[in-house]
Parts: structure tokens; sequence; C-alpha cells
């Protein structure tokens, strides 16, 4: 087997990998997003099969251009390939705003959708006569998926984005087996996360006192997964609470529970949305305003959305609360660091108090080293972090072999 790191090589973003196991099988195809977009590396010749581990654009953003040449199948689970497009639809419109043309062909996006080979979980399918292509529960987002190979008798394990630890949304991910060769993420190789049953009590609280104080509280939440979450999360952690959802989390809750065997408890995650007001007018945003409240809006990193124009109206008594990963030079990390956003190139003070509580989809350092001890693999390659270098070097010292990519490297395994 040949293994050709385009991308995700000792960086968050771009992923992409290409394996050349008697079929030319590409695993994801995703953009880095950012301050200026970067894409993964182009690969030459023609591909025999796509697999894509989840919707999150730096997996899925670039696909479609593999589709100008080609029709190759693209397998994945159903609720990615919805929330894959609502994502990568959603990215064209930014590429336009912003950089005046997308990077590819729109029509590019329909030839991408009508290729889908829809995979269950856990559910093998030959990709050739000797080649199984076979995809598990990765516990990240709704669809998300842990992709095993089993080719010229070796099994490789592509861990994509994963969680082990339940949430709310999600049962954990469902792999245990042992790999021959693993390619697993390293986002958070370098710490931990705290419990989440201790992020929830914390939660609790800060929407007690916001609440009580006559504020507002705001979540900029990611569209996909976290907004579903912290849907199910607010009958329980503020009951008889106002609970108003918008944007793209709308549409990604809808399509969501279209789908109601991929999350943990189809029934609270109906509850959630029942509990909430779907926003879809600029008077419900003002009611939402006018009394206290609960808001979850996209876009998670504050770069737009409702979200962003909700922020600038909320009170003093009010509070943010970010909960996900703040990609460096987006408005979310500006406002963590800084107490400030910039829209349009002008930079604003906000005032709102704001909050980090680190409700994170990703496997901790514990949980990857579990998935690394349990997969006993003979090979590892760390990828889709920052500090991969320094991740391998300590897998290395436990015993393991393990490499850390740079972008561009070919292995031969
Ligand atoms: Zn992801
Ligand atoms: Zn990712």
């Amino acid at each position: 087997m040949k293994l050709h790191f385009l991308g995700a090589a000792r960086e968050v973003g771009r992923s992409g990998i290409l394996l050349d196991a008697g079929k030319r099988i590409l695993l994801d195809y995703g953009v880095k997003l950012g301050g200026r977009t970067e894409y993964p590396m182009p690969f030459q010749g023609f591909l025999d099969a796509y697999v894509l581990s989840h919707a999150h654009l730096d997996h899925s953003g670039f696909a479609p251009s593999i589709y100008e040449s080609a029709n190759v199948p693209c397998f994945s689970t159903y609720p990615t390939l919805a929330l894959s497009s609502l994502l990568i639809q959603d990215s064209l419109k930014i590429a336009k705003l912003r950089e005046g043309h997308a990077p590819f062909a729109p029509f590019l996006l329909r030839k991408f959708e009508h290729a889908f080979i829809p995979l269950g979980y856990r559910k093998p399918f030959p990709l050739a006569r000797d080649i199984t292509l076979t995809l598990a529960d990765a516990g990240h987002i709704p669809g998300s998926a842990v992709t095993e190979i089993y080719a010229e008798h070796k099994r490789l394990v592509y861990t994509g984005d994963f969680k082990l630890e339940e949430t709310r949304l999600h049962r954990g991910a469902d792999f245990a087996e042992k790999a021959d060769i693993l390619l697993i993420e390293s986002t958070y190789s370098q710490r931990d996360h705290p419990p989440r049953k201790e992020l929830e009590r914390r939660l609790k609280e800060e929407i007690r006192e916001t609440l009580e104080l006559g504020g507002n509280v705001l979540f900029p939440a990611f569209a996909v997964g976290r907004s579903q979450e912290l849907l199910i999360l607010m009958p329980e952690l503020a009951p008889g609470a106002e609970v108003f959802i918008d944007g793209m989390s709308r549409t990604a809750t809808q399509i969501v529970a279209d789908y109601p065997s991929y999350v943990k408890d189809a029934n609270a995650l109906r509850k959630g949305m029942k509990n909430a007001e779907w926003v879809e007018t600029e008077a419900q945003r003002k009611k939402a305003l006018s009394k206290p409240g609960i808001i979850i809006s996209s876009a998670g990193m504050l770069e737009g959305g409702p979200a962003l124009s909700y922020l600038l109206r909320l009170n003093e008594r009010s509070k943010i609360i970010l909960t996900g990963y703040q990609i460096e030079s987006t408005n979310a990390r500006r406002l963590l660091e800084k107490k400030q956003i910039e829209v349009d190139g002008i930079t604003t003070d906000i005032k709102t108090p704001v909050e980090y509580l680190d409700m994170s989809a990703h496997a901790g350092r514990s949980d990857l080293i579990e998935f690394v001890k349990r997969a006993n693999p003979e090979k590892i390659f760390c990828i889709h972090g920052d500090e991969c270098e320094k991740f391998a070097e300590e897998l290395c010292g436990m015993g393991f072999e393990a490499y850390a990519p740079a972008i561009g490297k070919m292995f031969e395994v």
C-alpha cells in the first residue's frame, strides 16, 4: 500500500490522503479556513473511490473539485451527504463574497451529490475483490465515521475526527478493533478536555446567573453537532427558559432530525427542538433580544450568520458563551483573546462578558492514547493537529512506530 499525504499534515485543516492499494482511494478532501482559504495538494491520475469521513468543511470542502474530470463514487453516510452539501453550498456563497469567485464551478457540487453511495455503519462494502471498506460511528458529529479499509491482508484505519466520550448527542466512537496501520487525528494530543458532566454543571450555572440578571445567553454555535447538543441540553439545564434557534443551525438541526438513528437519543432531540422558537424574521430576532432568554445561532466562529448580529445588539447584562474550537484569525478567537470583533475591516470592542467552555467534539489526549492502545498498530501516522510531531515522538517513546508526515510526503506501508 502507498499513502500520499495531501493535507492535514502537521496542521488542522484541508484533510486529504490518497491511498493506493491496487485501487486508488481518496480519504477526505477539505479546505483550511481562516484568514485566507487553503486547499489540499492536487493529485495526479484517476481515482477509483472517494471516502468522506464527515461533513465538516476541513474534510469535505474541496470534494466537488474532484468531479471536474471524473465520476468517482463517493462513499459516506446519509447525514454526511446532506450536511456536507449544506456546508459546501454556504462556503461557496462566502467565497464569492470574500474572494469574488468560487474555488470550483457550483455545478460540481451537484455532480458530487450524484456520485454518492450511502453506507451504514458496520456494513462492509467490497470496493474490489480483495478490498473492503467499512465505516463505523466516530462519535464526533452526526454521520461522522471512522474509515476501515482492508486490503493486501492489512487493516488500515483512518479515524477522521472522533470522540470516545459520550455526550448528549452521541454515544462515543464505536471502534475498538486491531489495526495494522492507523491514521489518527491529533487535534488535542497535548491536553484533555474537562468531563462533559462537569461542563454541563458550569453551563447550568452560567445560564441561571445571566437570566437572573435579565440578560440573554448567546451561544454562537457550529450549525452541525453543537447546535443540536445545546438544544437537547436546554430543557434540562434551563427549564422554562425561552430558547431561540437561528441561522444555519436551524437547517442543520432539521437534517439531523431526518436521520434519527445517527444520534444517541432522537426523542431528546425532538423535545429540544419543540422547546425552542425557530427564528426566521427580523421581528423574531428583536423579540429574542427583548427579554431574558437563550439564543443558539450559527456561525460558531462568528464569521457571519445571525450570531454576529445578535452579538452586536446584546445588553451589558448578557453573556456570550463559546463552546467550540476557534480557528486563528476568526472573530471567535479575537473575541476571546482581545474582546474585539472585526466586520468588513472595522474593529469593534465588545463589552458583553465572554465565557469559554471546552465542550469539544474531539478526543482529548487520554482518549487518543486509549484509541492507539486498543488498535495496537504496527505503524501510526499522526495527522490533523498543530503538534503532530510531538505526539508522534511521544508514541515512539511508548514503543510504537509513529510518524508525523509533512505535506506531500509518500509512504510505502
Ligand atoms: Zn470535524
Ligand atoms: Zn477536522
